[in-house]
């Protein structure tokens, strides 16, 4: 296989942190104790996280931020962070922000601010953000306004789903499901399915992955060496697979060697080179 040079990592986690609360922020360290340092200096300098990068063989990264204040503690200022940060290599960093549906007066306007700022994707979070992520058909407005607007910009909208462990996160609204409502009274717009409903929901994220073909599959945070366990049939799909890694998330050390396990599968050459590199560039091209 040819050496591959435009690796795109579509889920890592570079986030204000010295906003996040204290029990997250415990959350977070469990694991990394002997790199804490270096991970706090990375969410203040982006030059840190681009050798990161350059150690890893990864050409770009995917910024996940969203507000969730009354859960994580980030607010509106992670998509400034964001937008900021990136600006230290707009070609290589992409910047993700968010509008949060329950505590937002003005869904359209909010995304087009997101836009205004650079941001390239909104990050939903049900189970971080309390909401299903199909609320809108149950009275909650403004998040099918924010769907809406993104449809109408050309955002894509990035939805977590399956579990999460941080304290007060409520992982009943994790399942990808409810993303076929979303697909369905939103035809056009482009979701990221994160996580593929691991552990719990994988059948589910299957089916929403197959009969909706702007539905993509970011593979974060599924362990890469048991990625054709959870999905057995994903050559099916590959045309709509993500690169991801949810690094420095709990349990995610090195984004190297999750590269290394997923390039070990038994996948065609064709398959993985689609899935580190041209399928992101397709849903995100090179700004500018
Ligand atoms: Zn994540």
């Amino acid at each position: 296989m040819e050496p591959l040079t435009r690796i795109t990592d579509v889920h890592i986690h570079v986030q204000p942190w010295r906003d996040v609360k204290p029990a997250v922020l415990a959350a977070l360290r469990r694991g990394h104790e002997a790199q804490w340092d270096f991970l706090l200096s990375v969410m203040d300098d982006p030059a840190r996280l681009l050798e990161v990068l350059d150690r890893a063989g990864v050409w770009r990264a995917g910024l996940v931020n969203y507000p969730a204040p009354d859960v994580m503690g980030f607010t509106d200022t992670t998509n400034t962070f964001a937008a900021r940060y990136a600006q230290a290599n707009p070609e290589r960093l992409l910047p993700y922000g968010g509008v949060h549906p329950r505590f937002t007066r003005d869904a359209a306007g909010d995304v087009d601010r997101l836009v205004e700022l650079g941001i390239r994707l909104v990050k939903i979070h049900p189970p971080h953000q309390q909401l299903p992520a199909n609320a809108y058909t149950d009275g909650l407005v403004a998040l099918g306004q924010i769907y809406r607007r993104c449809e109408e910009r050309g955002l894509p909208v990035m939805i977590h789903t399956g579990t999460s462990i941080f304290p007060g996160a409520r992982s009943k609204y994790g399942n990808p499901l409810e993303l076929d409502d979303v697909a369905v009274d939103f035809p056009d717009l482009r979701i990221v399915m994160a996580h593929g409903g691991r552990p719990l929901y994988m059948a589910e994220a299957f089916f929403v992955l197959r009969r909706h073909p702007r539905v993509w599959l970011d593979v974060s945070g599924i362990p890469p060496g048991r990625l054709l366990e959870y999905f057995p049939r994903l050559a099916e799909v590959a045309d709509r697979v993500l690169w991801g890694t949810d690094w420095p998330s709990p349990g995610v050390t090195d984004l190297r060697r999750n590269i290394d396990q997923f390039l070990a599968l038994p996948l065609s050459d064709a398959h993985k080179k689609a899935i580190l590199e041209t399928n992101a560039l397709a849903l995100l091209p090179v700004a500018g």
